[in-house]
């Protein structure tokens, strides 16, 4: 590996060079099971033939124009993204901490529109929001904010899935505006609310009854990756404001700020921009991922996978000493262990296994929405046999 990249990653010691499916090779020729996606990128899997076509089409044709001229591809892949979402407008950027960049402006922006001249935003503990200043002050972990201080102001911190803390603040800060919230914390551990729909239900009524937005970061829930478009369709909500990214393009960058009602209308001529945001390519690559995954019926098949999957780990660890919960939301699956657990993915990883470890203790599965129901038995067996020798180490 090169000496001239930044250490901002403690890298793997493999280099892949194909991938088919939820299926990749290294330069060796050696054969791995991918049950990450590139942290829930990757949900046609690799190399998806349909959606190969489409980039290389689009490709051809126009790769970048500027958002100075209309861009077809992204006004379809907008419409879409309503049409699917039942929200109303988009802007297009190009990773998540982008767009939650852009719901943060919003916030603000609807905020000093309405006389809040210092407004302030509810974020939670455990959240990860991104690595820019704005959004890694969202984020609820001291690792990401730790010498990056002064930290950007504006955020007011309460336990998640914690709908008292949430009205108990209200009562302290007239100058709140939204609430940014993950319906499903990835990074943070796979924290699934215990009533998840419950939980968001009742952020939706508190921000009703406050004129607040309310604002879901679906950056790694979205996406058919919980067995719905999005999260929050679980429930019978709507957000004001929904950030996108992730398993958006396929692995094509794109990051997207959905709005809905007066969310949609805050943004005017001139206060936001961005260069490549919602790019021909990108947009492209969009649609033929939308597209996909429903002519393949990939949100079923999150659904119905994902819980396959928590059911084989749950009949392997049944007499399993130190398996504290397997957990899933969709194809967002965590097993938390009670104790940590990083080691596994290099021990993983030499089994040609490909996973994440997060919040110290929790393994986190992200497959692509393609995995077959005979991938994912394989999955459970080789993981499994793997964390039972790891525990008894
Ligand atoms: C990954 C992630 C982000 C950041 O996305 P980037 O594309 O890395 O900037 C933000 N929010 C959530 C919930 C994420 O999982």
């Amino acid at each position: 590996m090169s000496d001239h990249l930044m250490n901002t990653y403690n890298r793997q010691p493999v280099t892949f060079t194909k991938g088919e499916g939820v299926w990749l090779w290294d330069i060796a020729g050696e054969k791995y099971l991918d049950a990450l996606a590139g942290v829930a990128v990757n949900g046609l899997g690799h190399a998806h033939p349909k959606l190969v076509n489409a980039i290389a089409k689009q490709a051809a044709k126009l790769i970048h124009v500027s958002n100075i001229y209309q861009i077809a591809e992204q006004s379809a892949l907008a419409d879409k993204l309503c049409e699917i979402s039942g929200m109303d407008k988009v802007f297009f950027c190009n990773s998540g901490c982008e767009a939650n960049e852009a719901a943060i402006k919003i916030a603000r922006l609807y905020g000093h529109n309405k006389g809040v001249e210092m407004p302030e935003i509810i974020v939670m503990e455990q959240s990860f929001h991104g690595r820019t200043l704005a959004t890694l002050s969202a984020t609820g972990n001291r690792k990401v904010q730790a010498g990056f201080e002064p930290l950007v102001s504006g955020f007011i911190r309460v336990p998640y899935d914690d709908v008292e803390a949430v009205k108990q603040v209200a009562l302290h800060h007239p100058n709140i505006v939204a609430i940014l919230v993950e319906p499903v914390q990835g990074e943070g551990g796979i924290n699934i609310p215990k009533d998840a729909g419950g939980y968001l239900e009742a952020l939706r009524q508190i921000c009703d009854t406050h004129g607040w937005l309310l604002m879901l970061d679906e950056v790694q829930t979205g996406i058919a990756r919980t067995g719905t478009w999005f999260s929050f369709q679980h429930t019978p909500i709507k957000p004001d404001v929904m950030t996108l990214a992730k398993g958006l393009g396929s692995g094509v960058p794109i990051g997207a700020c959905v709005a809905s009602g007066k969310a949609a209308e805050v943004f005017t001529y001139g206060k936001h921009g961005s260069t490549f945001g919602g790019n021909p390519l990108a947009t492209a690559a969009g649609l033929a991922t939308l597209n996909i995954i429903e002519e393949e019926g990939l949100r079923e098949n999150a659904e119905k996978i994902g819980n396959l999957i928590r059911e084989g780990f749950n009949a392997e660890f049944k007499t399993t000493q130190g398996v504290v919960v397997v957990r899933n939301a969709g194809l967002m699956i965590g097993i938390e262990l009670d104790r940590p657990c990083g080691d596994l993915v290099r021990m993983a990883l030499d089994a040609k296994l490909l996973i994440n470890v997060t919040a110290d203790n929790v393994v986190r599965l992200l497959p692509p929405l393609v995995m077959s129901e005979a991938e994912a038995t394989e999955l459970v067996q080789r993981l499994a046999a793997l964390i039972k020798t790891f525990l008894t180490k």
